[in-house]
């Protein structure tokens, strides 16, 4: 590929804060390219426990403004994409090893008023003895709290903004590595390799290669920020379902750290994070056995269901990047991220993302984008607080806008149409158009069908089984193993097995 435009910037890394960032600008007349090595959200944007919260523990760090921050954007990007963001209530039994009860009533206090709830319940206390979250539970969890947040279908975020970006004019190239940026005539010269080769220029390069932030800097522009990153690692496991309502637990141990048990993918509970240093090169990374036993333990330690690992369905590792402010331990160091812009006057710019959250990734690439602002003088005003993303609506359409889907396509099962609806949100009706019958819709891969895989293709960058399965949709959890042979061999990943002749 070789561009004879400039592009205004050339971002690196298709996660989280990389589509965002690329979404904002595009929105505000920037010409865009994004590049991503792998899959989009193939990095830490897919491996995270997929809360949108405000970090009720960042509390006891006294992070007021980034747990501020966060709780104003649940409920902005709540009625942006209703169909990937929900609400969860949480449930936090009470045990002697915690805080004085009046000091996490205080602090439940200061999560419902320090910004923007409007939508989501506040909190209340609840007598475990008697409330159906009390059940799962071991006898002496005889009280407890619930609040609010919120949960998101974290890789689909990310997708999500790459559609709005590309609507908005951007690039997306996934599979493409940028393995080199100069700095010459007025505009950085980059080196991209993979599925969009060649060379590209732009006037300014973001670098939000999340893990591998420090690795861009030191190998693919080989200059500028001195800065640490500490890289945390975060594990988690997928069991079969432990219980059958639909709030998650919070739970605290002795040690301090905090865990999480959620309803996930309707038949499972989903428990992390663990949460240590880490040490080694970014990369597919795996949860380690001592990691699963941790989490086996401190779950167990709640739970009345003794917990076994021949229960584990799934698990997924990942690492973020947080800017080194030199806290002790891995789980007290800063949240917040840093946004570092580099360049002598008149020479191109570099702008690297350090940390984030998914939570604060459409206010970061506000920001980011703010801060390159002076260069643009064409820059248009910021514009995503209010608006939806690809299929989204306001939160308060969504029940209506179900039960009509559910009548048009009442070929599908109620739950075959929920399970559409909150992945695609509104657009699922460009998957299922004018079906009027399930044959309509293909061939049958168990609860897929190809018009569904066709439109992943043609609209999301969907390539492999694996994007399909694990990144897009998490249907890899509910498919068998000839359900999966036949994608691969519907994807061209495999052939089909030849016919014995009949002799
Ligand atoms: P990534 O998602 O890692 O994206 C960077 C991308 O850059 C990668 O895809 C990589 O392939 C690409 N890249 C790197 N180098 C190159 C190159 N040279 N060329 C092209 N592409 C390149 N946040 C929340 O809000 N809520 C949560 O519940 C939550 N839970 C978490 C749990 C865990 C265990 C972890 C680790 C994080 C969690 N987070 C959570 C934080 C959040 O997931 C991360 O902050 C966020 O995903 C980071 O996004 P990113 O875009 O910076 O990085």
């Amino acid at each position: 590929m070789e561009h004879d435009q400039i592009f205004d910037l050339l971002v690196i890394g298709g996660g989280i804060n990389g589509t965002a960032i690329a979404r904002d600008a595009a929105g505000r007349g920037l010409s865009v390219m994004l590049v991503e090595q792998n899959d989009l959200a193939s990095g830490t944007s897919s491996k995270s426990t997929k809360l949108i919260h405000g970090g009720l523990r960042y509390l006891e760090f006294y992070d007021f403004k980034l747990v501020r921050e966060a709780l104003i954007e649940r409920e902005v990007l709540l009625n942006a994409a209703p169909h990937i963001i929900w609400p969860l209530r949480f449930v936090l039994p009470y045990h002697d090893g915690l805080r004085p009860k009046w000091l996490i009533r205080l602090g439940l206090f200061l999560y419902d008023h320090l910004g923007g709830r409007k939508i989501l319940p506040p909190t209340k206390s609840l007598d475990l003895s008697a409330d159906p979250a009390g059940a799962p539970l071991r006898e002496e969890f005889t009280t407890g709290y619930e609040y609010s947040d919120c949960w998101v279908e974290d890789a689909r975020l990310v997708v999500l903004n790459a559609m709005d970006a590309k609507q908005k004019g951007a690039v997306i190239a996934p599979r493409t590595t940028c393995v080199s940026a100069k700095r010459g005539g007025g505009a950085w010269e980059v080196t991209l390799e993979g599925q969009s080769a060649g060379i590209v220029k732009a006037k300014v390069l973001i670098n939000a290669a999340g893990p591998w932030v420090r690795k861009v800097i030191d190998d693919v522009v080989r200059e500028g920020e001195q800065a640490k990153i500490r890289l945390v690692k975060g594990s988690h496991i997928v069991l079969d379902k432990l219980y059958d309502h639909d709030r998650c637990y919070i739970f605290q141990n002795a040690d301090g750290r905090i865990f999480f048990a959620i309803p996930y993918e309707r038949d499972f509970t989903l428990i992390g994070t663990t949460d240590e240093d880490f040490h080694g090169a970014p990369g597919p990374i795996e949860i380690d056995d001592a990691e699963v036993d941790y989490l086996l333990a401190s779950a167990g330690a709640y739970f009345r269901r003794p917990l076994k690992k021949e229960m584990l369905r799934w698990s997924y590792a990942g690492v973020r990047s947080l800017y080194d402010d030199g806290a002790g331990k891995a789980q007290a160091a800063t949240r917040e991220y840093v946004l570092k812009l580099e360049g002598a006057a008149g020479t191109p710019q570099i702008l690297s993302v350090f940390g984030g959250k998914l939570t604060t990734s459409r206010k970061l690439a506000e920001e980011a984008v703010a801060k390159i602002g002076s260069l643009f003088p064409q820059l248009k005003p910021a514009w995503t607080r209010n608006a939806k993303l690809p299929g989204g609506m306001d939160y308060s359409a969504v029940e209506n806008y179900v039960t009509a889907a559910k009548k048009r396509y009442s070929f599908l099962k109620p739950q075959e149409i929920e399970r559409l609806f909150y992945t695609y949100g509104s657009r699922m009706e460009q998957i299922l158009g004018d079906a009027r019958f399930a044959v309509d819709l293909g061939k049958r891969f168990g609860p897929v069908w190809e018009r569904e895989i066709d439109y992943l293709k043609a609209n999301e960058w969907a390539q492999t089984s694996e994007d399909i399965l694990w990144r897009r949709t998490k249907l890899g959890l509910h498919m068998s193993d000839a359900e999966i042979t036949a994608l691969k061999i519907y994807l061209g990943e495999l052939k089909p097995a030849r016919k014995k002749k009949q002799t």
